[in-house]
């Protein structure tokens, strides 16, 4: 994607901001974000449901930007299935290879396939119009799985309709699907744990813009801007205001040491730290003193929300690990980032552009 950008109406609003990105041949992509950031109008720009106002889409050298959806070559899957009722559940897999001209025996062959894959083999000559939601949404699946030779594979919120048990399945399906037959898939979910689990390239966007293009754990580990840090983990990344001085943040007043020297950064600033980077000691030095307020037990972990001055505080602890008395906060050093405006301060000496 080369500089695309869009707007709904010539005077409107940007919808999507100028971006360029490349998705690399056979990745696995989720848009990630809240409702209204443009993961739907992005993905519309690459089927060619959207043609958009500025940039071109290239596919393999190949300008497409001018090109319908029928001639891009893409598998498309949406919210809600699409299905023929009057077809078996193999008729319907089998159509979209018929469209390909693929003779009989490949077509029954990659129909068996797909069938297995999705564990719908016993239902292979039962008529769709007599299976529920979650069966007929499989379908869809299938129909955008089955096909060869596919650029891609778009698919736009597929488990929405779902039923929540059988959406761990459905996602761990998705992922070995995509491990056994190699398309380009590009996944569009407001739901971080579901963007996690089926890509391995995370697009986190917010308010039209792309923040961050990242494997699930570099986004864990280095969010580049605060909400990716907020949005991504359970709880979200700690913010808290600060002012820095070289080596040395001041939060709510007490010394924070920054294990770089960030020199004296401009904007408004603020540290972020995730709650599993954080450790609770008695009283010792260099400790940020808190007030724990409770903590939750979740069984493997506990959730410490506390108060540092005038700021909340989340804190993950192991099962099992002790509160202790007069609670001191020690930040882990590796895991602390500095914010200027929102946006991640490479840190000094260690990186080069973030
Ligand atoms: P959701 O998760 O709710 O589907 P999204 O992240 O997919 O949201 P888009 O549907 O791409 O977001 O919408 C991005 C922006 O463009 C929103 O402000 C939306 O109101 C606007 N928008 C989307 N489609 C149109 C349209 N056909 N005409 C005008 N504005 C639109």
């Amino acid at each position: 994607m080369d500089n695309i950008a869009h707007r709904y109406t010539q005077d409107g609003a940007h919808a999507l901001q100028p971006m360029t990105m490349e998705w690399r041949d056979g990745g696995a992509y989720a848009l990630l974000g809240p409702s209204g950031c443009g993961k739907t109008t992005l993905l519309n720009i690459i089927s060619g449901l959207v043609a958009p106002s500025d940039g071109r889409v290239v596919f393999d050298g190949r300008d497409v930007t001018h090109l319908p959806p029928q001639e891009r070559n893409i598998a498309q899957v949406f919210q809600f299935p699409v299905v023929y009722d009057s077809m078996t559940v193999a008729e319907n897999l089998e159509f979209p290879l018929r469209n390909q001209g693929l003779d009989t025996a490949q077509r029954r062959r990659r129909v068996a396939e797909v069938l297995e894959l999705l564990e719908l083999t016993h239902a292979a000559r039962h008529k769709a119009r007599n299976l529920g939601a979650d069966s007929k949404q499989k379908i869809s699946l299938g129909r955008g799985l089955v096909r060869t030779g596919a650029n891609a594979i778009l698919l736009d919120e597929p488990l929405t309709v779902i039923d929540p048990a059988l959406k761990w399945e459905l996602r761990a399906q998705l992922k070995k699907v995509h491990q056994q037959i190699g398309h380009t898939m590009i996944y569009v979910t407001h739901d971080q744990t579901e963007a996690l689990t089926v890509a391995d390239q995370v697009v986190v966007m917010l308010e039209g813009r792309v923040l961050q293009v990242g494997t699930p754990q570099e986004l864990f580990d280095r969010p580049a801007h605060t909400f990716v840090g907020t949005f991504i983990g359970s709880p979200g990344m700690n913010l808290l205001p600060c002012t820095v001085g070289g080596s040395t943040a001041r939060v709510e007043d007490t010394p924070v040491p920054l294990g770089a020297d960030y020199g004296s950064p401009p904007g408004a600033l603020e540290l972020g730290i995730r709650p599993e980077h954080i450790r609770l000691a008695a009283g010792a030095a260099g400790g940020l003193p808190v007030t724990v307020r409770k903590v939750d037990d979740l069984g493997r972990e506990q959730i410490v929300h506390a108060r540092l001055g005038s700021r909340d505080l989340a804190i993950i602890l192991r099962e099992g690990e002790a509160v202790p008395d007069n609670p001191v906060a020690l930040f882990d050093t590796d895991y602390l980032h500095l914010y200027a405006d929102g946006v991640r301060v490479p840190r000094p000496g260690a990186e080069g552009t973030p």
